[in-house]
């Protein structure tokens, strides 16, 4: 069973509670954030400990515990810790819940189903004995994945960790993974047989194999690996009526491809075993690079340019003007500098680097030998567009960081201020409205909520590029209300609407959720609510399976 003392930790901190704040070490950072966000000063706002004697008891009876124990062989944790921790995901509500140690509507149990026929075991068991059940997975998801609405009935969270087989089918190129599995764990398994399946998210240390199919994820290569679902082949989810195996062969045309439906289904279904996924050979070469396009306007066509012409980049990533300004800052202040050191202001001066730039970066992945031809493509479109060169340091040092910034976000929390993501996509011709209208929407939604003095700083950047458009990815940091839920409602729903005004998706990688799901109607469309509500009522008749995404369902 997993250690509760580490769960209970997990409580407060990205992955590990015990990692270093990393502005610990560089005192101007504050400052420059207050200088920044027009604040005097800074904050400091500690998480609370959560108290596990004040976690409400279980409300199963004995002879459901019994029934569960019976079902599953991993075990079932009744531990208020445990389920204090399984009851939350990474959402900013559940961020708020978290540090205040106040977790409400705790869980009932945790149990540990082992493989398919647990799985679908312990969902007859809640069928019989009355309860609920949650799957879960890393427990990332950032959309209230876990924000279910409220029943009567005991909630129980099937926690897939155990779920954790890998085997690698090298004749047909495929591995089937558990749900269960961590991303960055089966990497690693893959990395001995040279292969990989390209997803990394920014979650990839904590996210499961299970949760990114579930949440239709994206990783920051997705220019040549795709999403998740595209390297999808089939998958087994043990639902409340049966367990179900997905067509065995992905490429099959009598009827619609069923196996697509559990890419982004979040749980609404049933639980998700485990998937077989396309393997690619793991790259030579793998290096990125860096310019600065005059505007983000430029880069993105430059993006486009690229991704209509076909390349063969692994990512192209357009920081907007105040994102690359924000990087820029950040960089020079946690260095403990002002202005950058003469060398770079030389070289930038002597480049004729634009005075408002748009950082850009783009990554390859693949063999050696296509490297020049892709970067020599890259560096035409970019051209073009007026950006300058910078070469592979700066996308080294991007490279060397692009997992930390998740803590980065306990740090800012824990210096009075909030900071969240919102992302969408659209196609090219909506992007430039799309992205003013959002970055105005959370700036005046942000003013409203502030009594005193401070601002939001609103960053974007594009990336995941396909021929007809690309995904907007939007960070708000802003000093934090007294009601600080009520704050970010206001801002959520303000960011939410833009983007619906503006033609652009609800979510391009991180999923539906409860908080995405007032908007689902505006995406879908009463016929596609509808199915996805005739779908979940067909395999769950007695509504066992609770998530955010089923206040997504017509009633
Ligand atoms: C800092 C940070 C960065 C992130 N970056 C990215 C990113 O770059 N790209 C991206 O795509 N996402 C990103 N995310 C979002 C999140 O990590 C993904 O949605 C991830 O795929 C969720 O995986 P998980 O295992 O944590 O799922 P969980 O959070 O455990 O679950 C997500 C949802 O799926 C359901 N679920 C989980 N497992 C199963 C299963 N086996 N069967 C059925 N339902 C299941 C849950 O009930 C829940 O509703 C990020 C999140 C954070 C906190």
């Amino acid at each position: 069973m997993s250690d509760p003392t580490r769960l209970g930790a997990k409580l407060w901190g990205w992955l590990d509670a015990d990692h270093p704040d990393p502005l610990a070490t560089a005192p101007k950072v504050d400052g420059w954030l207050a200088g920044m966000l027009g604040l005097p000063e800074l904050t400091r706002t500690p998480p609370s400990p959560l108290d596990p004697a004040k976690v409400r008891e279980t409300r199963l009876t004995a002879e459901m515990v019994a029934a569960l124990e019976a079902a599953v062989g991993g075990g079932v944790s009744l531990d208020p810790a445990v389920r204090a921790h399984r009851t939350v995901g990474q959402s900013y509500p559940d961020q708020l819940e978290r540090r205040a140690g106040k977790v409400r509507d705790v869980v009932d149990a945790v149990a540990f189903p082992e493989n398919a026929v647990e799985a679908g075991r312990l969902l007859d068991a809640a069928g019989q004995h009355g309860f609920r059940v949650t799957p879960a997975g890393g427990g990332t998801s950032v959309v209230g994945g876990f924000d279910a609405p409220r029943d009567k009935r005991p909630l129980v969270v099937a926690d897939t960790t155990h779920l954790a087989r890998v085997e690698i089918a090298a004749a047909d190129g495929t591995v089937t993974a558990g749900a269960g599995v961590r991303l960055d764990r089966l990497d690693e398994v893959l990395s001995h047989s040279n292969v990989t399946i390209g997803h990394y998210p920014q979650s990839f240390h904590g996210a499961t194999v299970g949760g990114a199919i579930a949440a239709n994820g994206s990783g920051q290569r997705s220019d040549l690996y795709g999403r998740i679902a595209d390297r999808l082949v089939s998958a087994r989810m043990a639902t409340p009526s049966g367990l179900w195996s997905t067509e065995a062969f992905r490429e099959a045309s009598a009827g619609p491809w069923l196996g697509g439906l559990v890419a982004g289904s979040e749980g609404l279904f049933g639980i998700l075993t485990d998937a077989t996924l396309r393997l690619q050979a793991a790259p030579e070469h793998v290096e990125d690079r860096a310019w600065l396009a005059p505007s983000f306007e430029a880069g993105l066509r430059a993006a486009r340019d690229l991704a209509q012409a076909g390349h063969g980049l692994a990512m192209m990533r357009v920081s907007d003007e105040a994102e690359t300004a924000f990087l820029t800052g950040f960089r020079l202040a946690r260095a403990g500098a002002d202005v950058p050191p003469l060398l770079e202001r030389t070289l930038l001066l002597v480049k004729r680097a634009p005075r408002r730039p748009a950082l850009v970066i783009a990554g390859y992945e693949g063999s050696n030998q296509g490297t020049g031809r892709a970067f020599a493509q890259a560096t035409a479109a970019l051209r073009k567009a007026g950006a300058t060169s910078l070469g592979s340091r700066p996308g080294a040092s991007w490279r060397k960081s692009r997992y930390d910034l998740p803590h980065l976000r306990e740090s800012l929390m824990a210096r009075g201020l909030g900071v969240d993501t919102f992302e969408t996509a659209a196609s090219w011709s909506k992007l430039p409205a799309l992205h003013a209208a959002v970055r105005a929407a959370i700036t005046d939604a942000v003013g409203g909520t502030l009594e005193g003095t401070g601002h939001a700083a609103v960053l974007c950047h594009a990336g995941h590029a396909y021929p007809e458009g690309a995904c907007l990815y939007f960070t708000a940091i802003f000093p934090r209300a007294d009601d600080a839920l009520e704050q970010w409602r206001a801002i959520k729903k303000a960011a939410t609407q833009a983007i619906v005004a503006n033609g652009g998706a609800l979510s391009h990688h991180h999923g539906l959720g409860a908080d995405h799901a007032p908007w689902v109607k505006d995406e879908k469309g009463a016929i596609g609510v509808a199915l996805l509500t005739a779908l979940a009522r067909t395999l769950d008749p007695r509504r066992i399976m609770s998530v955010g995404a089923s206040r997504a369902l017509d009633d």
